[in-house]
């Protein structure tokens, strides 16, 4: 789970459904180092669907690694005030 002072949004209108955000997502591979991972059925700190990426808020610990590798700046940290 994010620290409270800071979320992960993504601007739909710019996602251009690459997937680079889920394949550098630390996260996402620590779980993909799991024998038992099943990509299709598991979820995932951020994921591609339907050409668009997801946010599992669950998984996600806003650490902003993907926010780097967005080639259209889909994706920003948020931190509350
Ligand atoms: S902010 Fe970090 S944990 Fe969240 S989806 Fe991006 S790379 Fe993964
Ligand atoms: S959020 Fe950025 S890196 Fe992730 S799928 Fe969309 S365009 Fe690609």
């Amino acid at each position: 789970m994010a620290k409270k002072d800071k979320k992960l949004i993504l601007s739909e209108e710019s996602c251009i459904g690459c997937g680079n955000c889920a394949s550098v997502c630390p996260s996402n591979l620590k779980q993909q180092k799991d024998i038992d991972f099943d990509v299709d059925t598991e979820a995932r700190a951020i994921a591609v669907s339907n050409g668009m990426a997801v946010i599992d808020y669950n998984l996600c610990k806003a650490c902003g690694i993907c926010v780097k590798n967005c080639p259209v700046n889909s994706l920003t940290i948020e931190i509350a005030a």
